[in-house]
């Protein structure tokens, strides 16, 4: 049964119905509400962990469980989850466990050059709306085919990193030789094909690790191999379908998409797996130098972000080619039932003195931080009222109702600023002009409003040009 069916009372009816409160909801009836929009784990319930109610929780458990598996990779606070997914469309839920993305070493790398690859991904990080965007893991990669240069460089990475570890070669020798070194890390072992997967089926099962299943533009063999392995006792797997760049892409889209149709739509569990792809082959199948080739290896990450991947493996380590990825990524992982908001309140930006001037916003996310970022650009000290729109940009908030003259109003007093400048002057965006002689009203008349600029980039020019007039004419 496709999750999202899943009604509250069906939930409910293998609940204790004690209302004992000890999953931290005030009733069953609102964890069973939560259960189904994913925002509590059943394990919440302990009572349900009880004997009695093991049956009950075996059933709730296969009733919420994803129609894509979760399958974790690495150990300790780094590791990482894929898959878990619900639903086709985000819109219909939201999608779980954002995209992996894991950067390769080979073992042709010099140490000098591996360490640099380490730390460039280690120390990725780019803040988007308040999100830290980072990178994932690493993925190893036999290049010499040679069972003691691989062993060497896992040992070299391994020590060097807490990274999860993907290790790459379709050689058993080779990847039995890394799983020496990190098999207890449980790192993903890439990839079971059509010849090898006897030997990779037993390197899984001894080492207990999660494997990747690679049959290229075929899923009917992608499914034969994967029963195989599941009927084997394998239940950690990961599918690769192919990344085929030059003249494939649309076959590559077409293979993900039917995976992920045929795990949810269909409910088929063979293909109930996290879905990786490799745009690193752009490294190899495209023409052009070498910053074509990441830039095609950024179009081809975003590709497959879009259609359901949930592991990609990249070469390029250039801020301007993973950028455009990560924060995609970040765009189709949010959650689309919250609005992308901040906590209102009061901010204090610099050394604000008694005369700095407090500025108005709301707390819709990606306002908030062009604001903040704009103060901070032009070394402005003062105060930032953010007052609570449900999320909603100013000019719409204005528009709707979302913020009134009594909820600045009332923002304001509560933010105490009183207390922090001897001035009673609040400058409201321009776009909220037309609220201003409310806002005076509202605050019975304690507080004089001016009108600010249109667009914060301006705030600077604005403190400079009309602020220390403003404060002086007091
Ligand atoms: S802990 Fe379980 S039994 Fe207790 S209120 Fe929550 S759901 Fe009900």
């Amino acid at each position: 049964m496709p999750a999202k069916t899943i009604s509250p009372i069906e939930v409910y009816k293998f609940l204790p119905k004690t209302n004992c409160k000890e999953c931290g909801e005030p009733n069953c009836m609102a964890f069973a509400v939560k259960l189904v929009n994913r925002e509590i784990e059943l394990v919440k319930c302990t009572p349900l962990l009880k004997d009695e109610y093991k049956d009950a929780y075996k059933q709730l458990w296969e009733m919420l469980k994803p129609p894509v598996k979760e399958v974790e990779i690495g150990v300790g606070d780094k590791r990482v989850k894929i898959g878990g997914k619900y639903v086709i469309h985000r819109h219909e839920l939201t999608y779980f466990n954002p995209t992996a993305i894991a950067i390769d070493i080979s073992d042709d790398m010099s140490e000098e050059e591996i360490l640099k690859r380490i730390k460039k991904t280690q120390e990725f990080s780019f803040t988007y709306i308040g999100t830290t965007l980072k990178l994932n893991m690493l993925a190893l990669r036999s290049v010499s085919n040679d069972k003691s240069k691989f062993k060497e460089m896992v040992t070299y990475v391994a020590n060097n990193t807490d990274l999860p570890l993907i290790l790459c070669s379709f050689n058993p020798t080779i990847i039995e030789a890394g799983l020496r070194v990190i098999g207890d890390k449980k790192p993903l072992i890439y990839a079971a094909t059509l010849d090898n997967w006897r030997e990779f089926l037993e390197l899984a099962s001894i080492y207990k690790c999660p494997l990747a299943v690679f049959v290229p533009n075929d899923l009917k063999m992608l499914g034969s191999l994967t029963k195989t392995l599941m009927d084997n006792g394998l239940s950690d797997l990961v599918l690769d379908p192919g990344t085929i760049p030059k003249g494939g892409l649309s076959s590559t889209l077409n293979s993900f998409t039917a995976l992920r149709w045929k795990a949810i739509s269909e409910g088929d569990v063979v293909f109930g797996f996290p879905i990786m792809g490799t745009p690193i082959t752009a490294w190899t199948c495209m023409d052009g130098d070498v910053n074509l080739k990441a830039w095609w290896e950024a179009c081809i990450a975003n590709m497959l972000i879009i259609r359901y991947a949930d592991l990609l493996i990249m070469h390029s380590l250039d801020g301007w080619s993973l950028l455009p990825v990560t924060i995609l990524r970040q765009n189709i992982y949010n959650d689309p039932r919250k609005p992308v908001s901040v906590e209102p309140g009061l901010r204090v930006f610099g050394n604000p003195n008694e005369y700095s001037p407090v500025f108005m916003t709301t707390n819709f996310a990606l306002t908030f931080y062009t604001v903040k970022s704009d103060i901070e650009v032009g070394k402005v000290d003062c105060y930032l009222l953010v007052v609570n729109s449900e999320g909603i940009a100013v000019e719409c908030a204005v528009a709707g109702r979302k913020i009134t003259p009594e909820s600045i109003a009332e923002e304001l007093l509560k933010s105490e600023v009183d207390k922090m400048v001897k001035h009673r002057i609040l400058v409201i965006p321009g776009k909220a002009a037309r609220l201003a002689g409310a806002i005076e009203d509202a605050t019975k008349l304690r507080w004089k409003v001016v009108v600010g600029p249109m667009d914060s980039s301006e705030i600077p020019k604005f403190v400079i040009n009309e602020w220390k007039r403003i404060i002086q004419s007091v």
